[in-house]
């Protein structure tokens, strides 16, 4: 079976990827993704934007598609970054710009809990046909820990491993994540059909 993918982001393309290949399903990037006009991610939700980008990017493929839309939610910043993780420094924020706001906004603060979310939704035809939604609990560090990973990994800890999502492997990361999760819903929606 085959669905396309529509991310421009090589880290989640690269996680998509692996695991639709240790579930036997080819998740291929939409062909032609970088000279396609992004659609502004106007929802207030993960649901909303997930939506949107699967619907539109649907109308470019001819078959099965999916988006997804992810970020981190802390708890004493009211679920900060939210649907703003990508640019919560800006417009055009760099990872480590994003992971410095972040470290300052908590700065002194001893409530460290949060997750990753990632929402999926699958589209054709220009139509979303389902949503699928993977949480990771965790807490926010310090400082920055562990060289891999992308976005806020290195700031992720993750209790049950002892360490930082950028001190991973991604295969083991994926197995606990928010986007694994939530593409195993997808995957196993897709082959009960
Ligand atoms: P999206 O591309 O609109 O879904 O924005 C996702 C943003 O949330 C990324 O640019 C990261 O800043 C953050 N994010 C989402 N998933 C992860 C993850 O697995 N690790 C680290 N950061 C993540």
């Amino acid at each position: 079976m085959k669905v396309y993918c529509a991310t421009g982001n090589p880290g989640k393309l690269r996680e998509f990827r692996l695991a639709g290949e240790l579930l036997d399903i080819d998740v291929e990037p939409l062909p032609n993704l970088k000279n396609i006009p992004a659609p502004e991610e106007t929802g207030a939700t993960f649901e909303e934007n997930a939506s949107l980008k699967a619907a539109y990017y649907s109308r470019f493929a001819d078959g099965p598609l999916f988006a997804d839309d992810s970020g981190l939610e802390v708890d004493a910043l009211h679920g900060e970054p939210g649907v703003y993780s990508a640019r919560y420094a800006g417009e055009n924020a760099t990872d480590d710009q994003n992971n410095a706001l972040l470290l300052e906004r908590l700065k002194d603060q001893p409530n460290r809990t949060g997750r990753f979310v990632c929402v999926i939704a699958l589209a054709e035809a220009g139509e979303t046909r389902q949503l699928f939604r993977g949480t990771v609990e965790g807490e926010i560090l310090h400082e920055t820990r562990g060289p891999g990973g992308f976005g806020y990994d290195p700031l992720f800890y993750y209790p049950p491993f002892g360490c930082s999502f950028g001190e991973v492997e991604g295969e083991r990361k994926f197995q606990v994540s928010h986007r694994g999760a939530a593409l195993r819903l997808l995957l196993n929606y897709l082959s009960s059909k």
